[in-house]
């Protein structure tokens, strides 16, 4: 499959990822790619989270039937989300040549489980598994958060998830207390 989507961008097979998108001309750093569509979803409302993406605390994308339903993920990716109004938008890390597949790090919008976890991006430093961006190593967090690769909404979430570590914990202290008091 060789479909010829637009004068920017190429929708066609990537390996063993199935379908991809890739750069027709080249694309300067920080140039806009594209900018996701699709009906705009609660998370308890998706059976199914194909070609879905997360853009807000609660919310995702459903598919569009357009190309941005086919970027692959990298842990090497070659764009980056950034947040527009009610949505995110795919803009170049670096220099895109005609011929480079279009990707980015899922785990830099996924605050909730992810609906795919593991990885065959290929790239060098792959990890394997797509996780949330909590759950990624600090020292990736730190470059995607100082590259302003991570939307708001995931940076927001710490706030959320700390509270929930911290009943988790309380419940294990609780728990011990109990097994002290019977023993
Ligand atoms: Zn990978």
């Amino acid at each position: 499959m060789d479909e010829s989507c637009s004068e920017d961008l190429l929708l066609r097979r990537a390996g063993s990822k199935g379908l991809g998108v890739f750069a027709a001309r080249s694309f300067a750093p920080g140039e806009h790619v594209l900018t996701f569509g699709g009906e705009r979803l609660p998370h308890g409302e998706i059976a199914d989270f194909t070609h879905t993406i997360q853009v807000d605390e609660e919310h995702f994308l459903g598919p569009s039937g357009g190309v941005d339903d086919y970027v692959n993920h990298s842990c090497e990716p070659t764009c980056q989300v950034r947040a527009v109004r009610g949505g995110l938008e795919l803009v170049a890390r670096r220099v895109l040549e005609a011929g480079d597949e279009v990707t980015f790090d899922y785990s830099t919008c996924l605050v909730l489980e992810p609906p795919m976890s593991h990885c065959s991006c290929g790239s060098a430093d792959c990890r394997r598994r797509v996780v949330s961006f909590w759950e990624l190593a600090p020292g990736w967090r730190r470059r995607y958060l100082l590259q302003g690769a991570v939307p708001g909404f995931v940076v927001r979430s710490r706030a959320v998830l700390r509270p929930a570590a911290r009943r988790a914990e309380e419940r294990a202290t609780r728990r011990v207390q109990r097994a002290q008091r019977r023993g």
